[in-house]
């Protein structure tokens, strides 16, 4: 029933398909009738075996992922990958690059620094992070081991619609909010890594989609849940892995392979982003987005008001009507809809419709 359930704008967790939930609602108790629960499941057995093959071959049906990259299912969030991928690409003296274009890059930029030499060859920071630098411009290091971006800023709403090519092959991406929202040439990218809990299922599952011969060279010290060696040589069952969080992450790519691929779920995303933007757009600057045009996200819009005092009355009078989570980050302040895959066009309506008639009353 829609009229149970609140349009959720939370940048994430966040919003998952309704006919995911019900169809995960249906399958609780009784997994297809095996007598369990997918959380009861021995993850060595062959039902839960089934799930994440199936969760498995379906991301790469999506994405379409070459058999020379393996894709990982693991635990820490984006988070762990900040540190798992110098400790396994590189040694402690190596040098490598970081474009740092929001928070999350300048996260992954600092921890970092504990395993190897990392620099920022571009930071969007005195620009509060509202752009993507021109990739010609670039100064990469030719020694540096791998080049490190975030293709989508949470928090600033900052989005790659193209990638750099690194001077040594090896691009790594944090795609955390922008994970199966569109189409993306695997090839590429050295490593790809997401949190779930944005795009394709809930908090607690990590996907690491990397080029086979980038495993195996993890530093002395890394311990043993931090080797890609290891989860890959076990098909991410090393130990008890998120059971139940890579099955709704399977019953989400089903969805997504039903509505017909990555190209046709980027058109609905594009749809959805062009309404708020045109609406901020077309407010007489009422509304505001501080971020360049030509790199805005699809799944993060951040957005202010010209009279910031009433952001608060914004935020709280959408809440009434259903809409939830529009403040922005505590970093930014102002507002922000993020509009994942799972954000109904509804939803979007309501709230472009809700933006009209806020500013018809304090204009
Ligand atoms: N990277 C990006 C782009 C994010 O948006 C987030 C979380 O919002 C993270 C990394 C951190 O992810 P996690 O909470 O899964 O560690």
């Amino acid at each position: 029933d829609p009229e149970e359930r609140v349009f959720n704008f939370a940048a994430g967790p966040a919003t998952l398909p309704a006919n995911v939930l019900k169809k995960a609602q249906a399958e609780l108790y009784n997994w297809r009738g095996s007598g369990m629960s997918v959380m009861e499941m021995s993850h060595r057995g062959k039902e839960f075996l089934s799930i994440i093959q199936k969760a498995e071959a379906d991301l790469r049906a999506l994405l379409d992922i070459p058999e020379d990259y393996a894709v990982l299912f693991l635990q820490g969030g984006a988070t762990t990958q900040f540190a798992m991928i110098p400790l396994n690409l590189c040694k402690p003296d190596d040098p490598v690059d970081y474009v740092v274009t929001g928070s999350w890059g300048d996260k992954a930029f600092k921890e970092a620094q504990k395993f190897c030499m990392p620099k920022v060859i571009w930071s969007g920071k005195s620009e509060k992070y509202t752009n993507i630098p021109a990739f010609e411009s670039l100064e990469q290091n030719p020694d540096a081991k791998y080049l490190h971006i975030c293709t989508n800023e949470t928090i600033h709403g900052v989005e790659f619609n193209d990638y750099p090519t690194p001077k040594n092959g090896i691009l790594v991406a944090d795609m955390s909010s922008n994970f199966c929202s569109k189409p993306v040439d695997v090839s590429k990218f050295g490593l790809i890594y997401a949190g779930a809990q944005k795009n394709v299922g809930p908090s607690g599952v990590t996907i690491v989609i990397i080029k086979k011969d980038l495993i195996g060279n993890a530093q002395e010290i890394t311990p043993v849940m931090l080797d890609y060696k290891i989860h890959a040589e076990n098909n991410s069952l090393y130990n008890t892995p998120p059971c139940y969080g890579i099955y709704m992450c399977g019953l989400v790519f089903e969805d997504l392979l039903a509505q017909g691929g990555l190209t046709e779920v980027e058109k609905k995303n594009k749809k959805k982003a062009e309404l708020i933007y045109n609406a901020i757009d077309e407010s007489n600057g009422f509304y505001r987005c501080p971020v360049e045009k030509s790199v805005r996200s699809l799944m993060n819009v951040p957005f202010t008001l010209e009279k910031s005092d009433l952001e608060a009355e914004f935020i709280k009078e959408a809440a009434k009507e259903k809409m939830v989570q529009l403040k922005g980050h505590r970093s930014v302040g102002g507002m922000r809809a993020s509009i994942y895959n799972a954000m109904p066009l509804a939803g979007v309506e309501k709230l472009v419709a809700f933006m009209k008639d806020f500013q018809a009353k304090h204009a």
